[in-house]
Formats: structure tokens, C-alpha cells, sequence
């Protein structure tokens, strides 16, 4: 069901995004792409998609910390590829402090992109949706959207957000075509963890390797990442007719972390 359809990844320059952005294109789904990178590295991102898949892409720079960039990367999509059939909102950062010293413009950005621009990119992305009455939304959510850990309150609060956000639009479109879920990982090798590891191995005098092991251990049961692949399996799966009836889920993929 899915060649010629249309997705627009957030935050798909790298780690989950890209991963999920190839296997959909893998599926002859047309790819729109979000998320910072150099001119260069988003041409042979691009080109790598087009010339390996087939398929047509754009590419949208949008900050989404800032709305009006977020509605006009939502419109210029469609314009390039069609109206967009599936939007994974991915893009997140990270930031790790106590709440007594977390710098609140931190707080203020983490919430502005990892949950409020998947309110956004909703809103705008629905009326397309139900004009096909076929949708499908998949809000990279994570572990963290479950359970806490010290450190990350604007993380956590943002992520326990779009956990109810995903809840909270699926039902208000649970009689149509449009499904919409969140997906919870546990800890996968991107960038966005390079710095987590980076500070153990300062922290213990350890080198990189042994500091990952350390992370991994002191929650994820498996002792071994998710791969940014089968991430963007569980994804793929979650756009096919099978997935038509899970709706305001959250699938878990971490290694056992939810379990204890
Ligand atoms: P990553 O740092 O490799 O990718 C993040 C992407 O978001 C990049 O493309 C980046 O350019 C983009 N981005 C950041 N700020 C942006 C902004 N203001 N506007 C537009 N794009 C922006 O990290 P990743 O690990 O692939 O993370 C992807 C998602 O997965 C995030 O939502 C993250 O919270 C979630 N996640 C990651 C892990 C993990 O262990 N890596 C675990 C659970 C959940």
C-alpha cells in the first residue's frame, strides 16, 4: 500500500530520521527531509535516496522551534510531493541538568521541538489526511515518555507529552483511515547519546567503548542498543494496511528497560 505515498520526517539528517527515511523510501514512499545539516551533506543525502530508491525528495530546513518555519515546511512539502500520507515526527534534542540549575530557555526550546512542532505539523498535516481519509502519524516518543530518569525533566516532560498528544489526536480521528502512535525506544547509538557517553568515559577514565557498555547496562536489560534499522522496521510496519487498527499506541523497542 505504500509506493507513491508521501512522508515528511522531521529531524531526518541524521541518526532515526535518516534510518526511517531510507526504509520508507526502501518502500517507494516519496521523502520529505527536515532537520539541520550542511547544503552539501543534504545533497548526497538526497541524492543517495534517489538514486538508490527511485523515489522523489525534498528537503525543508525549518528551525522547529519556530511555528510560522514549521507551517511553511508543512506547506512546501506538499507543494514539491503531494500531500503528505505520513509524517514521523522525530526531530529531538537533549539536555541533561538537575531542575534547579536548568537554564529555562532550554526548557522553554526542548518542549518547542519535541513536543509543541509535533502539535504543529499535526494540525496541518490532519486536513490532508482526512481528505483521503488514509494518514498515517508516527510521534517518535521514547522510553523516557514512560518512565523518568534524574537529570532530564525537560526531556522527560516533553517526551510523557507527546506520549499523550499521540493518545489524544488518535482518538479524535479513531473512525478514519488515519492512525496515529508513538513509538518508545530505549537507548540507540546517534548522536544524540554521543555526549551521554562521552561523559561517562570523562567521568570513570574509561575509554568510549567501555563508557557505552556502562550506559547501556545501567538500564537497558539487553545490554545491547536498538539499531536505528529496526527502528525503521517497527516505522514501516506501523504504515502498512496490518497496522490499520493500532491506534493512540505506544510501542516500546528497548531492550527490556520498561519491563523492570
Ligand atoms: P540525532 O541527534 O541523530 O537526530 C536529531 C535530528 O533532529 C537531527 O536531524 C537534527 O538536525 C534534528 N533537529 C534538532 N533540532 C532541530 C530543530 N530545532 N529543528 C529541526 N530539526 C532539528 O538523534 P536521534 O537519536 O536520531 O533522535 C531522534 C529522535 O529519537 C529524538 O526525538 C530522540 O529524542 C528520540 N530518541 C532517541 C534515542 C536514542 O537513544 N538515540 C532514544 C529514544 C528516543
Amino acid at each position: 500500500n505504500l509506493p507513491g505515498k508521501v512522508a515528511l520526517i522531521t529531524g531526518s539528517t541524521s541518526g532515526i530520521g535518516l534510518s526511517v527515511a531510507k526504509k520508507l523510501a526502501s518502500q517507494g514512499v516519496h521523502i520529505g527531509l527536515n532537520g539541520f545539516a550542511k547544503p552539501e551533506e543534504v545533497t548526497v543525502i538526497r541524492r543517495e535516496i534517489e538514486d538508490q530508491y527511485k523515489v522523489k525528495t525534498f528537503y525543508h530546513g525549518a528551525d522547529l522551534k519556530e511555528g510560522p518555519q514549521v507551517k511553511s515546511m508543512m506547506q512546501e512539502t506538499s507543494k514539491a510531493l503531494g500531500s503528505v500520507d505520513i509524517l514521523v515526527n522525530n526531530a529531538g534534542i537533549q539536555y541533561i541538568e538537575q531542575a534547579v540549575n536548568f537554564p529555562e530557555q532550554k526548557f522553554n526550546d526542548i518542549i518547542a521541538i519535541n513536543l509543541t512542532a509535533a502539535f504543529l505539523t499535526t494540525k496541518y498535516a490532519l486536513p490532508q489526511m482526512l481528505d483521503k481519509n488514509w494518514g498515517r502519524i508516527i510521534n517518535i516518543a521514547s522510553v523516557h515518555g514512560l518512565v523518568a530518569s534524574v537529570n532530564k525533566c525537560a526531556y522527560v516532560a516533553a517526551k510523557h507529552g507527546i506520549v499523550g498528544l499521540t493518545k489524544a489526536t488518535a482518538l479524535e480521528v479513531a473512525k478514519t483511515g488515519i492512525t496515529i502512535n508513538a513509538v518508545c525506544p530505549g537507548w540507540v547509538m546517534t548522536k544524540l547519546i554521543e555526549i551521554q557517553i562521552q561523559q561517562r568515559a570523562d567521568q570513570y577514565k574509561i575509554s568510549f567503548e567501555d563508557a557505552q557498555i556502562k550506559l547501556l547496562e545501567e538500564k537497558q536489560p539487553s545490554v545491547t542498543p536498538v539499531s536505528t534499522d529496526q527502528l525503521g522496521d517497527l516505522i514501516t510496519f506501523l504504515c502498512s494496511n496490518s497496522a490499520s487498527q493500532i491506534k493512540g499506541s505506544t510501542y516500546t523497542m528497548d531492550g527490556g528497560w520498561t519491563a523492570q
